[in-house]
């Protein structure tokens, strides 16, 4: 199958920190990546590979075949043909709106007369079509986001690049954009990569997320199987996919807390297991009825829910979303769908917990 990027083997080094330490990717053409890691993993540094800005020490990258960089190559950013789009917009502010869009047809040697139907094309699509005139200091935030947008698509880019392009825009603006963006995605069969810290951008706008950690992948998956199934604790908090807790494997089963639950890893593992609770897995019930017993300890109004912190017997914390609560400081149960736990051995290793048919629960404490 050709890729319309294809990664391997990917190595670079800044003096003694490794910033890439081996990246291997395959993107089918109209599929968005989100390249998802908290700061210092190796994000920009991939994207300015891609893009031709960085040289790699090693490996090689293939755009729709063609090898764009490898040992002894590297093609320019220019020859790459990417669009790019930054967290800063990084418009010119000497020039107009219509200037902007145009520059990478005037950089191709396209003529002024052919310019203006790809210009017009491309402001229409991010809806500016009436702000050509404009300079870039007269438009809000998203709008010169915008802007950036219809400069990178104008000259159709095999690949569109993206940094954090949604960070430095206010909440509901950026849902906005990204739905915007999506959708020109959609219509326009394209492919594109981009760098975020934030995992609500990545799952906005991706089709597949890669988490970075050390400058290696972790985890490349689509945003609900990253959200449902982390493949480590790690990832499982970034990504915010619920609670996560100490517990025990023993001979009794899973101790969570002041509660032993009848469970046990398919592959006998005992001892030592992180465990990551869902929200979806966890409702809270009156304090008899739970698998769990827990206090009130943080009660956040949220419009659509209540977001509680609840502490168990051994003062470990938990979240969870309810439509109703008692006060801070109530008594609780929770009840715990154990089917939907996820637990990982002291070496982070992922564990298969086996629950019994019929799952109770005994205090112990
Ligand atoms: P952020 O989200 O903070 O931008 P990032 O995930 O994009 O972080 P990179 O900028 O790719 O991370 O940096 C990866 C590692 O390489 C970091 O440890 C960084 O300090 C280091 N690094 C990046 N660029 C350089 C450079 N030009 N010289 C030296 N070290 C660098």
């Amino acid at each position: 199958m050709k890729y319309a990027l294809q990664i391997a083997g990917l190595h670079k080094r800044f003096g003694d920190t490794l910033a890439l330490g081996g990246i291997d990717l395959a993107l089918p053409r109209g599929q968005v990546l989100a390249l998802l890691g908290p700061s210092g993993c190796g994000k920009t540094t991939l994207l300015r590979c891609i893009a031709g800005l960085a040289d790699a020490d090693d490996g090689e990258i293939h755009l729709d075949g063609e090898c764009v960089a490898a040992p002894g190559r590297h093609l320019s950013p220019d020859d790459r043909r990417l669009g790019m789009v930054f967290q800063d917009y990084a418009l010119w502010p000497h020039m107009s709106v219509y200037q902007n869009v145009a520059f990478p047809l005037e950089m191709q040697g396209v003529k002024p007369n052919a310019r203006r139907p790809q210009v017009e094309w491309a402001l229409s699509l991010v809806g500016l079509a009436d702000y050509a005139e404009r300079a870039p200091g007269a438009l809000s935030g998203g709008q010169q986001q915008r802007v950036a947008l219809a400069r990178a698509i104008v000259a159709r880019p095999r690949l569109l690049l993206m940094d954090e392009p949604l960070s430095n825009l206010d909440k509901g603006l950026r849902e906005s954009l990204a739905l915007e963006i999506r959708g020109l995605i959609e219509e326009l069969n394209l492919t594109a990569v981009f760098v975020t810290h934030d995992q609500h951008e990545a799952f906005a706008l991706a089709d597949r997320v890669a988490v970075l950690q050390q400058g290696r992948l972790q985890q490349v998956d689509s945003p609900e199987a990253l959200f449902h199934t982390p493949a480590t604790p790690a990832i499982a908090e970034f990504v915010d996919a619920g609670t996560l807790l100490d517990g025990r494997l023993n001979a009794s089963g899973l101790a969570i807390a002041d509660t032993q639950l009848p469970m046990a890893a398919a592959c006998g593992y005992r001892g030592d297991v992180r465990l990551l609770l869902p929200r979806r897995a966890l409702r809270l019930c009156a304090p008899d009825d739970g698998l769990l017993r827990a206090r009130i300890t943080g009660r956040l109004f949220q419009g659509e829910h209540l977001s509680l912190q609840l502490t168990l017997a051994d003062g470990s914390a938990l979240k969870l979303h309810a439509s109703h609560a008692p006060e801070r400081g109530c008594q609780v149960g929770i009840d715990l769908d154990v089917t939907a736990l996820r637990a990982w051995d002291d070496r982070a290793h992922l564990l298969d917990l086996m629950p019994h048919a019929d799952v109770t629960a005994t205090a112990t404490g």
